[in-house]
């Protein structure tokens, strides 16, 4: 059984709490995890605070920081291997997504490095004589960033590297499910060299760890990915500390297909859309909106290639699907699968577990063939391998059937007619829209949603300007005397 530490003011520690971390694809329990307990939490916290006071990092240049963080992404090149092996026997994700996210990682790292020094203030033309006013921009202070199980090396890659370029100091907590990735992660942190505390990484629940962090009066910014009641949550918390906040929540996010494409090439796209990572992806394609007059042709398609994905052992290269994170996913989608099916949905393929491998928490992809739209498999987010799919006549009616949700998190347009993806990119509510390609990201382009999906946005250039704020600075520029206000002139 291996044992992993909790990092807190640059000194690796067993937790005085711990948990076991089971293997997806096995059940077996296989690493025990340090539980942050609250006084874990105050003390990673105060460490944070500290660094940030300290004038080794308060005083460092944003040219230093920023090399701090390529070499960070060095680090995790040259660690790709190990750290996707970590993640593939936490999660259960597959090793070749692990490996390729994991490697684009470093880039997140690398981008947010080159920012550092291109953040700057202004000088503003005040409208008074003799008086200079600059805006400083400054670090917000300590950052308690927040990821959930899915992504997290990626998903804590966000809000570490904008944190840091601006010079705030932070406290990562991991998931519970799957902590490993980023748990080990920290001995990058160590190596890389950052000053002790600016970096704190320690993993918990909710309820104890997780409350006490986003509560805590030390705390100036809360970066929370996860779900939306975890959220609603946070934003109770923060009323302790006021914190700023950003929200990168679940997704129910439609595909649009009209009728004039090349089916077979779309339907590899959706395929990749909602199958990548066995559908625990907040950007999954769930909900397919398909023009009638093409409708069984794709869903005929759709199915073919989903009985012909691999699925099996998550650390072999050939498998391209795996187990679900937690027995609790699993419970999940086999509930709303079969609710929507005594609702009139039409089972295409999957619905139920794998038939040989009952070890692992393995689930079929699933088609599930949806009359109307008020399907739970189509208002409810599953966070697993099932496509719901629903058809439409016009155009208007797609643009309706897209946007009724709670959610906004992504979406994906396929038409050949340019006019008319235009047309779709300003219609659909949705804080990103990708047409004729699916789930393209880059540390370049901001990432967020609407609605239930979340407020503000990560990744992009302006991402870093959420981890500062700023301080309007005065000065009177004349020699003269002050005169006496009580004076009347
Ligand atoms: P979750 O909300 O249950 O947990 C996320 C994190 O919040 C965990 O670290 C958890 O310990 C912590 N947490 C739980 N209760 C807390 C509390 N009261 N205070 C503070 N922290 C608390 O989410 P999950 O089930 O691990 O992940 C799945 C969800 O994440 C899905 O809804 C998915 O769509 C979403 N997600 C969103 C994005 C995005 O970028 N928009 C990316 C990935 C996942």
């Amino acid at each position: 059984m291996q044992v992993f530490q909790q990092y807190i003011n640059g000194v690796f520690e067993d937790g005085s709490k711990t948990f076991e971390s089971f293997d997806p694809s096995t059940s077996q329990s296989w690493a025990r995890m340090p539980a942050a307990t609250a006084a874990d939490v105050n003390r990673a916290v105060e460490a944070a605070h500290n660094a940030f006071l300290d004038p080794t990092w308060a005083n460092m240049s944003a040219t230093q920081r920023g090399k701090l963080l390529v070499r960070l992404a060095e680090l995790i090149t040259a660690n790709t291997p190990w750290l996707a092996e970590l993640e593939t026997r936490d999660t259960g994700k597959i090793i070749r997504e692990t490996s390729s996210q994991i490697g684009y990682v470093a880039e997140y790292y690398r981008y947010f490095g080159g920012l550092a020094d291109k953040l700057h203030g202004a000088h503003l033309p005040i409208d008074k004589p003799d008086m200079d006013v600059t805006l400083r921009r400054e670090p917000i202070g300590v950052v308690a960033a927040i990821v959930p199980w899915n992504s997290q090396l990626f998903l804590s890659a966000v809000k570490l590297g904008p944190a840091i370029a601006a010079g705030c100091t932070v406290v990562l907590k991991a998931s519970e499910e799957g902590p490993a990735p980023l748990l080990a992660f920290a001995k990058l942190v160590h190596e890389a060299g950052f000053p002790a505390g600016v970096v704190n990484v320690i993993t918990g629940f909710g309820d104890d760890c997780g409350k006490t962090l986003t509560s805590h009066p030390l705390v100036s910014r809360i970066a929370f990915t996860g779900g939306p009641e975890t959220a609603q949550h946070i934003v109770r918390n923060s009323a302790n500390n006021l914190a700023a906040t950003s929200l990168e929540l679940g997704g129910k996010s439609p595909v649009v297909v009209f009728d004039d494409v090349n089916v077979d090439s779309v339907a590899n796209s959706i395929v990749a859309g909602i199958f990548a990572a066995s559908g625990q992806s907040c950007v999954a394609g769930s909900r397919l909106i398909v023009q009638r007059a093409i409708k069984d042709e794709l869903l005929r398609k759709l199915a073919e290639k989903a009985t012909q994905i691999q699925i099996g052992n998550p650390h072999d290269m050939q498998t391209e699907m795996g187990p679900l994170a937690t027995t609790r996913q699993l419970a999940h989608i086999q509930q709303v699968v079969e609710e929507s099916i005594s609702q009139g949905a039409t089972l295409v393929c999957g619905g139920k577990r794998h038939p040989t491998l009952v070890d692992g928490n393995y689930y079929l992809p699933t088609i599930l063939d949806c009359p109307h739209k008020d399907i739970a498999s189509i208002r409810k987010e599953l966070f697993g391998p099932v496509l719901s799919v629903i058809a439409f006549d016009t155009e208007a009616e797609a643009i309706a059937l897209a946007n009724d949700s709670a959610y906004g998190l992504a979406s994906g347009v396929f038409t050949a007619n340019l006019t008319r993806g235009h047309r779709m990119t300003r219609a659909i509510r949705a804080g990103i829209v990708w047409v004729n390609t699916y789930r393209a990201v880059s540390p370049i382009v901001p990432f967020g949603g609407y609605g239930m999906s979340g407020l503000g946005r990560e990744g992009g250039s302006e991402s870093i300007l959420d981890y500062t704020r700023t301080k309007s600075v005065w000065i009177r520029t004349s020699d003269d005397p002050i005169p006496d206000p009580f004076v009347m002139r």
